[in-house]
């Protein structure tokens, strides 16, 4: 015999919300501020992507990184 609960499964109606969880937050190594990845400024060090929060931090890592040997 089936077991019924009478219960119907309902879809889930899709809700429209603003999708804050898609969002990847990067950490920008100079001051340290998340930034989302999306608008964060790029640059490429020893082929690493990193990711800065100002075009000001990125330069400032970038001239740190350069003195480096
Ligand atoms: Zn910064």
């Amino acid at each position: 015999m089936l077991f019924l609960t009478g219960e119907e499964k309902r879809r889930s109606f899709p809700e429209r919300r603003s999708e804050i969880g898609s969002e990847d937050l990067v950490k920008d190594p100079q001051c340290g501020t998340y930034v989302p990845a999306r608008s964060a400024f790029k640059a490429d060090v020893k082929g690493k992507t990193l990711y800065f929060c100002s075009e000001k931090c990125r330069d400032s890592y970038l001239a740190k990184n350069k003195n480096e040997t």
